[in-house]
């Protein structure tokens, strides 16, 4: 397996990384600042909350990386749990999603020590760590290795490091977390930025070393399961057992099927728009009848602006059908 995942919210990642990982049809993991949310820093634009909004949209997950991006292990213990914790009821409030749905921390810098990890445990279910390893089924969960890929670092910029540390993971069947920073479309200004083509040609490369692509949460599924989804006995009942582990990789899978069929939904939910559009009050028209229906059905409802006011609802694809009826 193998997770890409972006630190900040530099604006790259919704301008470019969200769409490209769409067109090959993968997840990304988005570590978010809300305190950095619609500014910027020394030139470079973070993303807006309606961008952070349409990641979410994208079936992307959404992590928390702190309130403030300070050195946690250089914090008083209270501050220390507000910095997180704050983090979550800012990405929850504005990004309309449930705070039970952020399961996944990163320090600033991958910094710890215990009373990060005493804290962090109690609003997570994973922290990505400093720590430069291939992640495996003894991995604590709390301690995640992960590889930062920076343009100024020219051996881990190569794509023979890339394509050695990928082959590792395949042979291994560990997982391999990528951590990116902005994706710029011209020349870097800062280390840790990386180019379109650069980008690119790392996602080429992940898709030729054929790894599961899998959000932060999912790996952690996933490997404590002791296998990848793709190959699991557990789940596919190849020796007719049930196995450790295999309820975690039928949730996986629910949980990718729905991403799926959300995909549909959103598509369907467009077109259900184009043919509502022209009529009066459209737009209003449109918004009640889907929170009317979601909220009915029981489903959580996003509103999002896609330069007309367009509501969407993620739910089954069940309930498309019955706003036609
Ligand atoms: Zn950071």
């Amino acid at each position: 397996m193998v997770s890409i995942t972006f630190d900040d919210g530099w604006i790259g990642q919704a301008t470019f990384a969200s769409p490209m990982l769409a067109e090959r049809g993968w997840p990304g993991t988005f570590y978010l600042v809300p305190d950095w949310l619609g500014g910027e820093k020394s030139g470079e634009k973070f993303l807006t909350i309606e961008q952070a909004k349409q990641l979410i949209v994208a079936g992307h997950e959404i992590g928390n990386h702190t309130e403030h991006h300070q050195t946690l292990t250089r914090l008083k213990p209270r501050r220390m749990y507000k910095e997180m914790d704050l983090a979550q009821v800012h990405l929850s409030e504005w990004l309309s999603i449930s705070r039970d749905s952020i399961l996944s921390l990163a320090s600033p810098h991958g910094t710890f020590d215990k009373r990060v990890l005493t804290n962090a445990k109690k609003l997570f279910e994973s922290h990505r760590s400093g720590k430069t390893v291939l992640n495996t089924p003894d991995t604590d969960p709390f301690v995640l290795g992960a590889f930062l890929i920076e343009n100024d670092n020219k051996r881990i910029r190569s794509p023979e490091w890339l394509g050695n540390l990928l082959q590792r993971a395949a042979d291994e069947r560990s997982w391999a977390v990528l951590v990116f920073h902005n994706i710029v479309d011209g020349p870097v200004r800062r280390g840790t930025s990386e180019t379109l083509r650069d980008f690119e040609r790392t996602l080429d490369q992940i898709q030729e070393s054929g790894l599961e692509v899998v959000t932060v949460s999912e790996g952690v599924e996933g490997i404590h399961a002791g296998n990848t989804p793709a190959d699991c006995a557990a789940c596919s009942g190849a020796d007719g057992s049930a196995q450790e582990g295999g309820g975690r990789h039928v949730a996986q899978r629910t949980r990718r099927s729905r991403r799926e069929s959300l995909a549909k939904v959103d598509q369907r939910l467009l077109e259900l728009f184009g043919k509502l559009r022209g009529r009066p009050n459209h737009t209003a028209a449109f918004t009640r009848h889907l929170v009317f229906e979601a909220r009915e059905l029981g489903f959580e409802f996003f509103p999002f602006l896609f330069g007309v006011e367009l509501c969407q609802v993620h739910a089954h694809a069940d309930l498309v059908t019955q706003l036609r009826q």
